[in-house]
């Protein structure tokens, strides 16, 4: 009988160990294989380090910035700059899920939960701010045309106001949208497609005359194939890439725009840019100042 109460003391006791136990990690917040990564309780932060996962979208067409190549992995700065925040969230490399975003789908994407943040040459402009938020800029580009190497025929965007030229872009992108301040006729010279390949395709194969972006998607391809394409003139607008992730999230907007400030410091952004877009010439500038709201 005395035996038997004894094992039931220490039952009880062994129990109210491992609660205690239970209790001290919750009051800790999260402390797992991300290492002495701890994140407020019921934050993006801290789901991402649990789940030691995160789904982060990216352009796959895009040389110098996300490219899928012949590895499978998409590579560029802004694959780097979301390996940066990845291993600051605890999340290991491998661990990385990336999706393609094409720029007429990165709203929806992010609204609808099907990835956590977008990296993705992503203008901050404030119609997207309606739907989505952004941390950063962590680069600022300007958008530009890219035309045939030997056409000297197209200067600018004011090349395209007699109304014959043909020139190509991409739905659901700040580009396509400033350029149609220019072009006579949209409906017959405007050609949209959803990635920046098809327009690079479709100008090298002669249906278009001319592509416009952000002047470092059109480096990537210059560089790609110096002998058939060249800029057309100056940059003729400024375009800061922020980070996506959904709207009012404001903790996790503050942890990126954190990072990103140090990255700018500690030699991690310069080292991303060297390897990625910096190979082929493209500028990387001063760190822009970082916009909290
Ligand atoms: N930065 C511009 C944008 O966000 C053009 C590049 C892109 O389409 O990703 O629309």
């Amino acid at each position: 009988m005395r035996t038997k109460r004894a094992a039931v003391l220490a039952a009880v006791a062994a129990l109210a160990l491992g609660l205690t136990a239970c209790g001290d990690d919750a009051d800790e917040g999260t402390d797992n294989a991300g290492g002495d990564k701890s994140f407020a309780a019921g934050s993006t932060m801290e789901r991402l380090n649990e789940a030691q996962a995160i789904t982060i979208g990216t352009k796959f067409d895009q040389p110098g910035f996300g490219l899928k190549g012949l590895s499978g992995q998409p590579e560029g700065f802004d694959v780097e700059i979301a390996k940066i925040i990845a291993s600051e969230l605890g999340v290991p490399e491998d661990k990385i899920e990336w999706v393609e975003t094409p720029s007429k789908t990165r709203e929806d994407k992010i609204t609808e939960g099907s990835v956590d943040m977008i990296v993705a040459t992503y203008t901050i402009k404030d119609e997207r701010k309606e739907r989505v938020s952004f941390a950063g800029p962590y680069y600022e580009a300007g958008q530009n045309i890219m035309v045939k190497k030997d056409d000297d025929s197209i200067t600018g965007p004011e090349s395209f106001q007699d109304g014959t030229k043909k020139i190509c872009s991409v739905t659901g992108s700040t580009p396509i949208e400033e350029i149609k301040k220019y072009v006579k006729d949209v409906p017959s010279q405007l050609v949209p497609f959803d990635t920046y390949d098809k327009c690079r395709d479709a100008l090298q194969s002669g249906q278009v005359d001319a592509v416009t972006t952000d002047n470092v998607i059109l480096l990537g391809y210059i560089a790609d194939d110096e002998d058939a394409f060249k800029l057309a003139g100056q940059n003729f607008t400024k375009e800061p890439y922020g980070i996506g992730v959904k709207k009012d999230d404001a903790e996790f907007r503050d942890f990126i725009n954190d990072i990103l400030e140090k990255a700018f410091t500690d030699g991690s952004w310069q080292k991303a840019w060297d390897e990625t877009a910096g190979t082929f010439g493209a500028e990387l500038g001063t760190p822009p100042a970082i916009v909290r709201y």
